[in-house]
């Protein structure tokens, strides 16, 4: 394959170790990136690479064009296709990296280990039915929502870079290719731990917990039940990284196990967005037609994903089959209590208090409640109270409301900590600004169609300081004109 020539590694930065690719050969498959025909860099986030250890100018040159397209391999890359499983909408399916390879882990200048991978590359031996391909539009909401989470202080995969390949991919109509470098803690999955169990060996299934004990939580040592420790690790992650999307207002859209990574990251943005108006029923997914992934059952979902983990680590936690149930079990219980205990404290927050008190919950979800029954905007509630600056929206016209804000008020000045610390707090904690969908179809939009990405660049550099408060940030959190139709996103691919 002449195509695939090494770049030197000083040009780029890169320094590729593989350890994925010695974990059992059933784990995957080695794979090139298929080569595309005219590679063009679209975005390239020059922060992260820097950080990385990647040398930005020499990423954006042909050559490192070439590589972000899968045309060139670098040096010490070994690519290849994850196998994995997952239930999808609750149906267990044989999945798969089936547009995607990993090009390696990045070591970077601080030792950290990073997949790189490359998302819609090509065909490999998972793609089933697919064409191993991913359009521009989808590949940029990708970047642009992955980039804002992390802003947000939420755990998520990164993006490095997107490039357009040139070629038309066939979805319907006619789109533009693209392909997304991203890159992660990992790519391990609750789907990697399902494959395993369910067509692996036992001694595969232990290869595979004992790579994520020491890559993800090298703390754990030895303790005495290694496998039951790594369940609970994974648990408390989740925890926490579920209840920031639900103190955020971010909905993932499709929370298969295959989308639910062990590292406790946000992975694989599909049809995901953020909710304006308060309302727990909220559904983006244009195929979610039961509400299974709406934003208040995604604790449910996430509890539920997590028993799918804990079932297939069974062998693993014991060797009576009865007892390994009930540890499993009870590691999975107390997913609830941890992650009500992340979110209410994201809450207090939220709303500036700095202690406890007994009724603080109740105060919360009179709160919630209000603004569900008078529909008001979840991010802007809690930016006008951060900012004391009550807006004309219909719920802040009750009744209802101007008692809720008196108790509140009494209930701060009861906390030893001045008015101006509790201010703090709050700004610290509630967004001025979110992706809102409108603005993101806007970047899009322009992208897609006039290849204008001055729109998208605009957005991206608003979104990377959300707390900031900032003039310029004003015009970004305006709602949408109403519309008569809902808002949906879909699994664009
Ligand atoms: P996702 O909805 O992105 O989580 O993908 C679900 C599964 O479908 C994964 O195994 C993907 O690799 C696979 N997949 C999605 N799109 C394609 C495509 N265009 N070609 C091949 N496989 C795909
Ligand atoms: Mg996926």
């Amino acid at each position: 394959m002449t195509e695939h020539k090494a770049i030197p590694e000083k040009e780029t930065g890169w320094k590729f170790d593989n350890s994925y690719a010695s974990l059992p050969n059933s784990l995957h498959a080695r794979i090139n990136p298929t080569p595309v025909r005219s590679p063009k860099l679209i975005i390239l986030n020059e922060r992260l690479a820097t950080s990385m250890g990647l040398n930005a100018e020499a990423l954006k040159s042909h050559e490192g064009v070439e590589m972000l397209a899968g045309n060139q391999i670098p040096d010490g890359a070994l690519p290849l296709a994850q196998a994995y499983a997952g239930h999808q909408f609750g149906y267990f399916n044989m999945l798969g990296d089936g547009r995607a390879v990993l090009l390696g882990e990045q070591i970077t200048p601080s030792g950290e280990r990073l997949d790189i991978q490359l998302k819609g590359s090509g065909r490999t031996p998972y793609s089933r039915g697919g064409d191993g391909r991913a359009a521009l539009g989808p590949m940029l909401r990708e970047y642009i929502i992955s980039e804002a989470m992390h802003a947000l202080g939420i755990a998520t995969t990164r993006s490095l870079a997107v490039v357009t390949t040139g070629e038309i991919i066939n979805r319907e109509i006619g789109l533009p290719g693209a392909i997304l470098t991203r890159v992660a803690a990992s790519h391990l999955r609750v789907g990697t731990f399902q494959y395993v169990a369910r067509w692996g060996t036992v001694e595969e299934l232990r290869a595979l917990a004992d790579y994520a004990l020491q890559r993800h939580f090298p703390e754990i040592g030895t303790a005495d039940n290694l496998y039951l420790s790594l369940l609970q690790a994974v648990i408390k992650r989740q925890a926490v990284l579920i209840a920031n999307w639900q103190l955020m207002g971010f909905i993932h859209g499709v929370m298969n196990t295959d989308n639910m990574a062990i590292s406790g990251e946000t992975i694989d943005y599909g049809p995901c967005a953020f909710m304006d108006t308060y309302d727990p029923a909220t559904v983006f997914s244009s195929i979610d037609s039961n509400g299974r992934y709406a934003y208040g059952n995604q604790p449910h979902i996430a509890a539920w994903n997590l028993a799918r983990l804990a079932e297939a680590l069974l062998p693993l936690l014991h060797v009576n089959e009865e007892q390994a149930v009930k540890l499993a079990e009870g590691a999975i219980s107390d997913f609830g209590e941890l992650y009500h205990r992340n979110w209410l404290k994201g809450m207090r927050a939220k709303l500036g208090m700095f202690n406890e008190e007994s009724e603080d919950e109740s105060l919360i979800e009179d709160l919630l409640v209000m603004m569900q029954k008078y529909r008001a905007d979840y991010t802007n509630t809690f930016r006008a109270l951060t900012m004391d600056q009550l807006d004309d929206s219909v719920l802040f016209g009750t009744e209802e409301f101007a008692q809720w804000h008196e108790l509140w008020l009494a209930r701060l000045s009861r906390q030893q900590e001045p008015q101006a610390s509790s201010h703090q707090l709050m700004r610290n904690s509630n967004p001025a600004i979110i992706p809102r969908n409108h603005r993101v179809e806007e970047a899009l939009e322009a992208a897609e169609q006039q290849e204008d990405y001055s729109v998208m660049e605009r957005l991206l550099d608003v979104l990377s300081s959300p707390f900031a408060y900032s003039p310029e940030q004003t015009d970004y959190t305006t709602l949408p004109a109403p519309s008569t139709r809902p808002y949906r996103t879909y699994c664009g691919t």
